[in-house]
């Protein structure tokens, strides 16, 4: 069986990850202030925060920025449970909007959503494939719309209007107009999860990147602080010798990094763009290649003239199929011996998101994008053989059910 997204697990993780558990120091120490350092020159944003998922890191920023009862959070359809689960820890409203064909969250959709208790809104870079972030901020920015935010913050009061608040989960290393993913927006968000491009088993990573008078390094500080009970000295601080006392400032949260996972994405950023990067845009060229010969298929958009994707998740669609066809094509293809996804299932499907009140029916194309969607392995240990055996399976059940 050719599964559908391992991790990479080499020597050299093992080596990072035992030298580590040797060095005496495992939780948040020196591993994470190196790992920051490296995304920060990485993608150019102005200060990261390594947190423990990118679940942590969203539900922090909104509580930073001062989400809460009464405002609402305009979130795509088409994502993970993560981007609006948050929201809901924070005991804000979900606004969900739709999708265009592209996946990525509409420009119309999010304008017809925003109202004057609208703070946030976080787009999701899905499969790893940016958004259209200038058109985004222009929107937030247009004088009609800046006009309707009502602060209640003080961080609210310094942006002055609605926070763009990017869930890069994907999209680690991706290309939007000659800037990477993590400078986007003002804040963004990745995830280190392990089926993700680049993995420290569960991880996350804040990107600061708010503009003046914000205080990125400040910010960081305090989110830092934020990140561990409100406590004003971290652990390997308080180990210096003296320096045993401290306070708590505020009953903070508890999502920091360990030195552990740190190890492993200091040596997983190293060979990213070199190795990583590579390898899957292979996979994904080898997919494009095959299945742009079939008639019934749909490619996912993955570059453009100013857009690189990360190359996450390769987005197959199936031309004129219903929701039953595609689990047929599904169950075919496990048979003959690939694991195959759907990302996503679109959360107003979702149990806890129906019973809430919210019908798939209100978002047509998301709907239509995941009645279609088959998401295809693609990972570094994937070999070209693997990829035609993929590509012979998919075929095969498309054939087998459609014709
Ligand atoms: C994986 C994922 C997340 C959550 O990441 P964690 O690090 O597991 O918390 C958020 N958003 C999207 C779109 C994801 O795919």
């Amino acid at each position: 069986m050719i599964p559908f997204s391992p991790p990479r697990i080499d020597q050299k993780i093992i080596d990072a990850v035992n030298e580590t558990l040797r060095s005496g120091w495992i939780t948040t120490g020196p591993k994470t202030k190196l790992f920051e350092k490296k995304l920060t020159e990485f993608s150019s944003q102005k200060a990261t925060l390594c947190v423990s998922s990118a679940t942590a890191g969203l539900e922090l920023m909104l509580r930073w920025f001062g989400v809460g009862e009464g405002d609402e959070v305009i979130v795509p359809a088409y994502t993970y449970a993560a981007t609006a689960n948050v929201v809901e820890h924070c005991g804000a409203k979900v606004v969900f909007v739709d999708s265009d064909e592209d996946f990525l969250i509409s420009l119309k959709a999010i304008e017809d959503a925003i109202t004057p208790n609208t703070k946030v809104i976080i787009p999701v870079d899905v499969a790893g494939f940016p958004c259209d972030y200038d058109a985004i901020h222009s929107l937030v920015s247009r004088p009609d719309i800046q006009k309707c935010f009502y602060p209640s913050t003080k961080e609210q009061e310094m942006l002055n209007r609605i926070l763009v608040l990017s869930d890069a989960a994907h999209s680690v290393g991706a290309w939007y107009k000659g800037k990477r993913a993590g400078n986007l927006s003002e804040i963004s968000v990745f995830s280190f999860h392990a089926v993700k491009n680049l993995t420290t088993a569960e991880g996350g990573a804040i990107c600061l990147n708010l503009p003046k008078p914000f205080n990125n390094t400040a910010i960081h500080k305090t989110l830092n602080v934020k990140s561990l009970h409100g406590q004003t000295k971290d652990a390997l601080a308080k180990s210096q010798a003296g320096s045993w006392r401290y306070d708590i400032i505020e009953p903070g949260y508890k999502c920091n990094m360990t030195d552990i996972q740190a190890s492993m994405g200091l040596v997983e950023l190293e060979r990213y763009d070199t190795d990583m990067l590579v390898r899957r845009k292979q996979i994904f060229d080898a997919y494009k290649e095959a299945f742009s010969a079939c008639e019934w298929a749909q490619l996912p958009i993955y570059e453009t003239n100013d857009r690189r994707s990360s190359y996450h998740v390769f987005l197959l669609r199936i031309k004129e199929i219903t929701e039953e066809q595609r689990d047929q094509i599904i169950s075919e293809i496990f048979r003959r011996e690939v694991s195959v996804n759907v990302h996503f299932v679109p959360l107003p499907m979702m149990t806890y998101y129906k019973n809430a009140g919210y019908s798939i029916s209100d978002y047509p194309v998301a709907y239509d994008n995941y009645s279609r969607e088959i998401s295809l392995p693609v990972y570094y240990d994937l070999t070209d053989e693997m990829v035609k055996t993929v590509i012979k399976a998919v075929a095969g059940a498309v054939e087998e059910v459609v014709f």
